[in-house]
């Protein structure tokens, strides 16, 4: 005979499951300060902000300020629905930080080292949004780039404020690091192009009101970038679940049917990969910056907690083999931020080459990843909370071209 549950249990089951209220984290667990109270910046050790500009330095706590006040508290509660904190769009806004290096337009027209620092600042909080800003920001430029005038006037100004969101669509489900044999397909008709394939992977995507996809030409074989805009017919973007790492971006397939496109949405100035390959260096150099960020975060969260946390009659701090784990984070992050300094360097002189911007970008996400777990580790049982930060940074893996 099939077994079945006695009233008692169904009733236990019921208040166990449905009735008690989440327990604030800093009642159930006194002895640290939860993320949601952000920790403050210990991880300058070398006083690499002497290395800024006065513009640079007053522009770093501004967002610093912004992130720890409007970002920090929510975060957990976004990360663990996996939604987007859509809230934080007009705080992110009024910074001013959306359009990076663009000049005009209502951008700011940072240096590329603001732009790389305003990356880091929000990733040390929260990475997601610091991605959500990345893929923004790198269609702008594709856009400041390559597009025509009137479309610059058009797109740039409101995209700037983040009253509209942008997303760049080059990966395909068959096509990743050999991004170059895309098969989506535009198709030249009277008045405009038909677009016809498959994206996947675009931060952003679920909600962006311009998409700028690339394509393969029908006519000429060149790939070719369009801007096409939300609700267009044909077009559908479904977010990918079951996502680790960066939970509150959506990152989706966008499905591309028979879309239309005007004749006024092609950019101009793309006419092979080698265009899209410029955006795609300097979006390295800025995903770079965001390990950075990352890490800072991360060690300024576990130096508060190795002193607030006491066990044996004594601060976690207290115990030598602690402050090694401790120290080795610190001296990752000088040395991350030392590498990332240098590529912003190299690329405002426009030297940067290729290999540089690759090996900078992999050589500090791997001293990122070492870092993350090195805090894991100290952070004892809530390690896995995400609560606590850690956690959650180390679940991010960072996958860009
Ligand atoms: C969080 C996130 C956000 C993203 N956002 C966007 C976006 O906004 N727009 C967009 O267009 N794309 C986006 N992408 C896609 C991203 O650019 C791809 O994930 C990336 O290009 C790698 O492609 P892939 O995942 O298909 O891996 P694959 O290309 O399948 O590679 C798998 C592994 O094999 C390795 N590999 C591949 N080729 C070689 C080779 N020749 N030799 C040795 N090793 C090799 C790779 O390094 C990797 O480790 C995003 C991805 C992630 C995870």
């Amino acid at each position: 005979m099939a077994q079945t549950r006695s009233d008692d249990e169904n009733k236990y089951s019921k208040s166990l499951y449905f009735n008690y209220p989440a327990l604030d984290v800093s009642l159930a667990f006194p002895q640290a300060t939860p993320a949601s109270i952000f920790p403050p910046c210990t991880s300058d050790y070398y006083q690499f902000a002497n290395l800024l500009t006065p513009e640079e330095q007053a522009l770093r706590l501004k967002v610093r300020e912004c992130v720890e006040r409007d970002v920090a508290p929510i975060m957990t509660k976004y990360w663990e629905k996996a939604e987007f904190p859509f809230p934080v769009v007009p705080k992110l806004g009024a910074l001013n930080i959306a359009g990076g290096t663009i000049k005009g337009y209502g951008c700011p027209g940072l240096s590329i080292t603001a732009n790389a620092i305003v990356t880091a600042e929000l990733a040390r909080v929260d990475a997601s949004c610091s991605s959500f800003i990345l893929f923004h920001r790198s269609t702008m430029l594709t856009i400041s780039l390559y597009g025509s005038e009137v479309q610059k006037q058009k797109y740039l100004s409101s995209l700037a404020k983040l009253d509209t969101i942008a997303c760049m669509g080059i990966t395909e489900p068959g096509y990743g690091s050999d991004a170059n044999g895309l098969r989506t397909t535009a198709t030249k008709v009277e008045g405009g192009w038909v677009l016809e394939g498959q994206k996947r992977w675009l931060g952003n995507s679920t909600f962006a009101d311009v998409l700028i996809i690339t394509a393969k030409n029908k006519n000429t074989s060149q790939i070719n970038c369009f801007i096409i805009k939300k609700n267009a017919p044909g077009l559908q973007a479904t977010k990918i679940e079951n996502n680790i790492g960066l939970r509150m971006m959506q990152n989706g397939d966008v499905l591309l049917q028979k879309v239309f496109v005007p004749d006024e949405d092609r950019l101009p100035g793309v006419n092979s990969f080698q265009d899209i390959s410029k955006v795609l260096g300097l979006s390295r150099v800025m995903a770079a910056w965001q390990p950075i960020g990352i890490t800072m975060g991360v060690y300024d969260m576990c130096h508060r907690y190795l002193k607030e946390r006491k066990q044996f009659g004594a601060p976690l701090a207290a115990f030598q083999i602690n402050q090694q784990k401790l120290v080795q984070m610190l001296a990752n992050v000088q040395a991350m931020f030392l590498m990332g300094w240098r590529l912003c360097k190299l690329c405002e002189s426009g030297k940067m080459t290729p290999g540089q911007a690759s090996l900078g970008k992999s050589w500090i996400t791997l001293r990122g990843r070492e870092t993350v777990a090195l805090g894991r580790e100290l952070l004892g049982g809530n390690g896995i909370l995400s609560d606590f930060l850690v956690a959650k940074a180390g679940l991010h893996e960072l996958v860009y071209l």
